[in-house]
């Protein structure tokens, strides 16, 4: 990122941190590196807020949640991914894809040189898993996207990857099918958003491997184009 942009983000964060009065506090002027100051000021602005809604109780599923699964990795992310809700492991261990889903995920992501710590940033439509997996309720969607919005309003991902297309019809509020929305690149609240195969859906039929492997080269190569100025 070149300087300028950096200290628009900084400066922009900061007034929405702490307002309009400029106070820098001497370990900020001691930081040689804004990006890494603008990543410390989105990741305590993530767990002010994940702190601020863990202990939702706006639908049912607080009543059997193990934990509220808020979502993991880098808080300055360029690249954000999207799941469904947590599963058993997930709820279990209060983080997204951390099952069978998770592992090939990370596999994928290392495939495209990055970590789920590294420049990726995951989390899921519902913060609550749904009693047996089933898929989510209307009213459950309602109740967190508002959760969900947020989070991409702190981390400001360059790209937005849906998982699956149960994720992809709630967040663009349709009902088309995978292959149909696969073909699209969206705008979502100004932030690209692509949708692509869910991993459970690739553990299931290896055939989507192939197609689901070239959306994330895709993605790869989108982000490596701002990087160089080609695109955006
Ligand atoms: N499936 C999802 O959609 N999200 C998870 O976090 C795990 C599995």
């Amino acid at each position: 990122m070149d300087l300028a942009k950096t200290l628009y983000h900084y400066f922009k964060q900061h007034k929405e941190l702490f307002g309009s009065q400029i106070f820098l506090q001497n370990s900020l002027l001691d930081t040689p590196d804004l990006d890494q100051t603008l990543g410390k000021l989105k990741e305590s602005k993530l767990e002010k807020y994940r702190i601020s809604i863990c202990l939702c109780e706006d639908c049912n599923l607080h009543k059997t949640r193990k934990n509220f699964v808020f979502g993991a990795g880098d808080s300055d992310a360029e690249l954000m991914l999207i799941g469904e809700a947590p599963g058993e492991t997930e709820d279990l261990e209060g983080n997204p894809f951390v099952g069978r889903s998770g592992k090939l995920l990370d596999k994928i992501l290392s495939a495209i040189s990055r970590k789920r710590d590294n420049g990726v940033y995951i989390t899921n439509i519902l913060k609550c898993r749904p009693p047996g997996n089933r898929n989510p309720l209307q009213t459950e969607i309602s109740k967190c996207k508002p959760y969900l919005l947020q989070q991409i309003n702190i981390v400001k991902p360059k790209i937005i990857l849906v998982l699956g297309s149960i994720a992809g019809n709630a967040l663009l509020n349709n009902n088309l099918s995978i292959k149909n929305m696969r073909r699209k690149t969206y705008i979502f609240e100004g932030t690209p958003l692509k949708v692509t195969y869910h991993p459970a859906a690739l553990l299931r039929n290896p055939d989507l491997k192939k197609p689901a492997w070239e959306d994330f080269k895709w993605v790869r190569d989108f982000i490596e184009g701002i990087k160089d100025g080609r695109s955006k």
